[in-house]
């Protein structure tokens, strides 16, 4: 058996709705299939985006129901029951499987409270899952199904007394009690923005309102933050490429989110047609679309570079191209290579090929000796092949740009 065999075999057996449901637990496979399903596009990490590996059934699919991966507030990976409450909803978004306009005849599947939590703790107790992350459809009002995800987990929380991990979506237009409420019981909360502006959603989503369905809910989550504890914070995430949006006005929209909604993190879903929705004919995003906004995000969030530098990454029109942003930036940074014995931290990190983590070894190592050949930098975790161009050591240079700018 290959490597890749064992391990799509070890990823089949690790999700519950390839073994069948703990036992004692009655579950109608269907509609736990189609309650999955329906979170295709929900997001909770940036791994989850990984989609499936043709004929195989991978790590971290999101395509079926069952098993998906995030990550808590201190930063460890855990295994999330992922599902939607309901699959019913009045709203009329053109991409969405869930929309009401795209059911023609599909099943409407709703859990009850008691029924959810129940699956869940069975989960848990079969090793099956680490936690639970919850998204629904908007049922008969927003406030209800907000009123009956609450009810859900407050059942694990206080007659089950799980302790396991909750990411609870908040439904745009939910009241400010339910927000309150769902961010006293779960770990981390989400609102989706799905498109950079109000005029975006509109092409999107034509009856959600952007500044009162979902910002104000947004500034709701920000400001009860300061009484109310939320381990893991609060994310969103924007469908990219359904819009016609440019990648520019996606990362505007990301630094209000983290300037001053205070945001942990923004996701990315590169927009995918479904079968019956209103964009089914729209043409598929390309995946490096929503590989290279992250890559930004990161240059943003980790390196904590000034966003006007960021900003050269970007073309004319607002796009970035499919190739690395920070290789792109440090070619407008640099004039000539530099010294790594004599350069500063922020000269080190912008360099392609080290981050952060390698920045400070190499601030360690030079309080001991100096750096005499790229081994030295190699051994510290270095990427010589891309941070070659860019330094130069005992007045010798490494490779030339042309050779791994492509
Ligand atoms: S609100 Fe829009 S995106 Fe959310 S489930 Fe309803 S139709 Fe889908």
């Amino acid at each position: 058996m290959t490597t890749l065999e064992k391990m799509a075999r070890l990823a089949a057996l690790s999700r519950f709705d390839s073994v069948g449901p703990p036992s004692g637990l009655e579950i109608d496979p269907a509609k736990v299939d189609a309650l999955g399903r329906g979170t295709k596009y929900d997001l909770c990490s940036s791994t989850s985006t990984k989609r499936k590996v043709e004929g195989i059934d991978g790590l971290g699919d999101v395509l079926r129901g069952g098993l998906c991966h995030s990550f808590t507030g201190s930063g460890r990976c855990v295994s999330l029951f992922k599902t939607l409450y309901t699959n019913a909803c009045p709203h009329e978004c053109r991409y969405c499987s869930n929309a009401q306009g795209c059911k023609k005849g599909a099943k409407i599947f709703s859990y009850s409270p008691g029924e959810l939590a129940k699956i869940t703790v069975g989960l848990y107790r079969t090793n099956r899952i680490e936690g639970l992350f919850l998204s629904s459809g908007i049922g008969r009002d927003e406030n209800d199904t907000m009123e009956n995800m609450i009810e859900t987990v407050r059942l694990l929380r206080r007659a089950h007394r799980f302790r396991g991990y909750v990411h609870l979506k908040i439904l745009p237009g939910s009241s400010k009690e339910h927000v309150r409420e769902a961010m006293e019981l779960a770990d981390r909360v989400s609102i989706n923005l799905e498109a950079p502006s109000k005029s975006r959603l509109t092409e999107l989503c034509p009856s959600k309102d952007y500044e009162r369905d979902i910002l104000a809910r947004q500034r709701y989550v920000r400001d009860l933050s300061k009484k109310v504890a939320l381990p893991a914070g609060q994310t969103t995430q924007m469908v990219v490429g359904a819009a016609e949006e440019s990648d520019r006005e996606i990362f505007d929209r990301l630094l209000f989110e983290y300037e001053v909604m205070n945001l942990k993190r923004v996701y990315f879903s590169a927009f995918s047609p479904v079968a019956g929705t209103a964009f089914e004919d729209k043409e598929e995003e390309p995946r490096w679309r929503e590989h290279r906004l992250y890559q930004v995000d990161w240059l943003y969030r980790v390196y904590e570079m000034d966003r006007k530098e960021i900003f050269t990454a970007f073309d004319e029109d607002g796009f970035l191209q499919n190739k690395d942003p920070k290789m792109t930036i440090a070619t407008e940074f640099f004039d000539s290579p530099i010294d790594p014995n004599s350069a500063t931290f922020n000269e080190l990190i912008r360099v392609p090929g080290i981050g952060p983590k390698s920045a400070r070894r190499i601030a360690l190592l030079r309080r001991d000796r100096k750096i005499e050949r790229m081994r030295d930098l190699a051994a510290l975790g270095v990427v010589t092949r891309r941070a070659g161009p860019f330094l130069k050591i005992g007045g010798k240079s490494g490779t030339t740009l042309d050779r791994w700018i492509d």
